[in-house]
């Protein structure tokens, strides 16, 4: 039986652990309207199971018209080139994290860390700005650069009928000098996300907090990192 489960109006959590696979970071579905947009895809080994999980939702996985990289790490980009060479689905990262998505430096997937290699995937939208918005389906994503994770990590939010919804997949680190993690810049990120006073927070391997829990979880993560 599929484990995918609602998480608010629009968004869906199709896998991660206790979804798909332990190994795999949270990726949610939000369904826009007249497309599907998907928030990372995982390490790659499950992505038939989040196809099915996506088809237990009543949605078809060719209505993926574009998949959001939040950062380069592969067990958040290893299943796109599924659905690139499956759906033709179009690519969105941040330009600082592109050399990773597109195969040119291994390093900074931490793909050795998993023992595996990953199928590099084309970015199609390159985002470059502190703060870019998209219009994709019927709703208006706004994309935030908040590197120190990784130099190119992005979280990404709209707003829709349960408030504010966050998409802020590794604010909890971990950090290494291998794929380019800066603390300074990461403290200066998570007050990006705090001052975004988000509902709903769907966080890259903890799941989902709501209300307070929202800042609260940041600002532990704060409070544990702090200077
Ligand atoms: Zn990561
Ligand atoms: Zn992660």
């Amino acid at each position: 039986m599929s484990k995918a489960k609602r998480v608010c109006d629009r968004v869906y959590a199709v896998g991660g652990p206790g979804i798909s696979s332990g190994d795999d970071c949270c990726v949610y579905l939000v369904d826009a309207g007249s497309e599907l947009v998907l928030i990372d895809a995982g390490l790659g080994f499950s992505m038939e199971l989040i196809f099915k999980n996506i088809k237990s939702l009543g949605f078809e996985p060719a209505q993926i018209w574009h998949a959001v990289a939040t950062h380069c790490h592969i067990d958040h980009i290893g299943g796109l080139s599924a659905l690139v060479d499956g759906y033709g689905t179009k690519i969105i990262a941040h330009q600082l994290d592109r050399a990773g998505v597109e195969g040119q430096n291994d390093q900074l997937t931490a793909a050795s860390m998993y023992g595996v290699s990953l199928k590099p995937v084309k970015v199609d939208t390159v985002l470059n700005g502190d703060l870019e918005q998209m219009a994709l389906g019927e709703l208006s994503f706004n994309f935030v650069h908040t590197p120190g994770h990784t130099p190119g990590s992005i979280s990404v939010y709209f707003d829709g009928r349960d408030g504010r919804v966050l998409f802020a997949q590794d604010v909890h680190g971990p950090f290494s000098p291998a794929w380019g993690s800066d603390l300074a810049q990461w403290r200066r990120s998570m007050q990006k996300l705090l001052a975004l006073k988000a509902d709903i927070l769907c966080e890259g391997h903890a799941g989902v907090y709501r209300g307070d829990k929202v800042n609260r979880y940041i600002e532990a993560y704060i409070k544990r990192y702090q200077a």
